[in-house]
């Protein structure tokens, strides 16, 4: 038998190595970008939000008695790099990135969803109050993304008909 418990701290752990991936994701792709500052800086602020998320999800896991430095993550460090790689030889990396971006924003939403579902039957409100917290960042930027997605396109293709700035990133 498992209990609620025993799933909720699995997948506060794979949240936790998500985020860090997330963390990898945002780093790399904003330090890139060089010619899309309103998606540059957005990127910049979710890092700060993502940092800010690992940090709260350890506390829960640790309060719940589980440990944060499992393989898990180190497999999730790598795929973000491998990820980090392929789309820094497209010739349209900013479009891979925002592309990614917007599905790993909703992978985010549906993880939070859950957890706090999950946290719910576990009766941990502290830990309920966590997810929901990190549930609107990641609807918020998931909905910005959303939003700009269309313009962004117009930019690039703009971008890419000129011989000045480079629409790559
Ligand atoms: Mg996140
Ligand atoms: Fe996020």
């Amino acid at each position: 038998m498992t209990q609620p418990a025993d799933h909720l701290l699995d997948w506060l752990r794979d949240a936790h190595a998500m985020e860090e991936q997330a963390e990898t994701m945002l780093q790399t792709a904003s330090d890139r970008l060089q010619n899309y500052p309103e998606l540059k800086a957005k990127m910049q602020a979710h890092l700060q939000e993502t940092r800010e998320q690992a940090r709260m999800l350890r506390e829960c896991i640790q309060r719940r008695g589980g440990d944060t430095s499992s393989m898990k993550d180190m497999a999730a460090k790598m795929g973000a790099m491998v990820q980090g790689l392929g789309a820094r030889m497209a010739d349209d990396e900013v479009m891979k990135v925002a592309m990614s971006c917007y599905a790993f924003e909703h992978f985010e939403v549906a993880t939070y969803r859950i957890l706090v579902a999950a946290a719910d039957m576990a009766q941990d409100t502290q830990t309920r109050q966590v997810c929901e917290d990190i549930l609107r960042q990641e609807e918020a930027t998931a909905a910005w993304l959303g939003e700009r997605l269309g313009v962004l396109t117009q930019e690039f293709l703009v971008l890419s008909q000129g011989a000045g700035a480079d629409a790559k990133r």
